[in-house]
């Protein structure tokens, strides 16, 4: 694919995130983690740090943001860094190079507190020159990725669709029988070989297993007539999808598999409606909550009905009780999924990936929901 056409908008980006300085009255900013380097740069490599200034100051002009790697990504970092953005290649600490390039006369340098070691915050504070004050400013690129421009969209979009093939393809087989590893790598190859790879490793999770929420892949045989639960994801082009689907592995599941399922399926569809930008992360995780605290089962829902999706398969906002004060933007793209897990008997989620609209919301996964017989 050509550069123009996947571009990021890296400069937009720049402006935006300048604002948001100025708002913390800072001078510059050190970007440090892998992701936000990528979303501020679309820089891919693995070491890498940024330094953005705020604009406004004219004397600093447009091209005075820079970026900073070793000699192994001078070729990558030549494509990939844009013009508005300064490139340079160091030896040693790339903190103790971001600090030693910030001479002037000082002033407010933020750094990403939740994501820089002690020991480079030591050789940051060590190597910059007086007058420069550390200022602990996590969360500033997470806020900006918060809210998703459309080529961003179109990636999450794409990643879902590439999602929901594999694992038609999947279902055009056997499952009854199999591991449930076996199935999670078949899943994942399928995944791979549409050109993607998983956004984290693949849950599959039959008849009590299913009543673990994270349950990994296990060495045990699928067996007919019970619960599967199967919660994948896709990334391409570094944006993740994520989807659950729980099937029956024959019509002969318990009717109180049945019930559970609508039940699920009930608050899910319910949970989706209610998103649209305004409402908060928690009143929309309380409208799902509430079908299933209705049917009894409150106890058996025991996290959060979702989270943002982007570049990161859980980043910001989250629809939760506990950590859900800030109220959907649009634009940003989110999980719905909720959950009952009856201990040592059975478990249901169902997770859609859905764009919050100004009004209304596009769900990106297709599979259907009704519960559907496997074999
Ligand atoms: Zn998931
Ligand atoms: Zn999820």
């Amino acid at each position: 694919m050509p550069a123009s056409a996947s571009a990021p908008r890296t400069a937009e980006r720049a402006e935006r995130l300048s604002a948001a300085m100025r708002e913390r009255e800072l001078d510059a900013l050190l970007v440090s983690e892998r992701l936000n380097v990528r979303y501020m740069t679309g820089f891919t490599g693995s070491a890498g740090v940024a330094i953005f200034l705020t604009a406004g100051d004219e004397a600093a002009g447009a091209a005075a943001h820079r970026f900073l790697t070793d000699f192994r990504y001078a070729t990558q970092s030549a494509e990939q860094i844009p013009a508005h953005v300064r490139r340079e290649i160091v030896t040693g600490s790339l903190f103790e190079a971001a600090a030693a390039k910030l001479e002037g006369e000082g002033g407010r340098l933020g750094f990403d507190d939740a994501n820089v070691s002690v020991r480079d915050h030591a050789r940051l504070q060590e190597r910059l020159s007086e007058g420069w004050q550390l200022v602990p400013c996590t969360g500033m690129i997470e806020r900006l990725r918060l809210v998703k421009d459309a080529g961003e969209l179109a990636q999450i979009r794409a990643a879902a669709e590439l999602a929901d093939e594999a694992m038609s393809g999947l279902l055009e087989g056997r499952i009854v029988g199999r591991t449930e590893r076996e199935v999670a790598l078949e899943l994942e190859n399928r995944m791979r070989d549409l050109g993607a790879e998983p956004s984290f490793p693949t849950i599959v999770a039959a008849g009590t297993r299913g009543a673990l929420p994270h349950a990994e892949a296990g060495a045990a045989e699928i067996a007919p007539d019970l619960l599967l639960t199967i919660d994948w994801g896709a990334r391409l082009e570094g944006y993740c999808s994520d989807c659950t689907r729980t099937y029956a592995t024959g019509a002969g599941v318990s009717a109180q598999a049945r019930e559970i399922y609508e039940l699920v399926r009930t608050a899910q569809e319910q949970g989706v409606q209610a998103v649209a930008a305004g409402p908060r992360g928690r009143e929309v995780d309380a409208v799902a909550r509430a079908v299933i605290e209705g049917a009894g089962h409150g106890e058996h829902f025991g996290h959060g009905l979702g989270h943002g999706v982007g570049m990161d398969v859980h980043e910001a906002p989250r629809l939760s009780r506990t950590d859900g004060e800030e109220p959907l933007r649009a634009g940003s793209v989110v999980t719905v999924e909720p959950g009952v897990y009856l201990p040592d008997c059975l478990g249901v989620r169902i997770e859609d990936l859905v764009v919050v609209g100004e009004q209304d919301r596009e769900v990106l996964t297709h599979l259907p929901k009704e519960l559907t017989v496997i074999s």
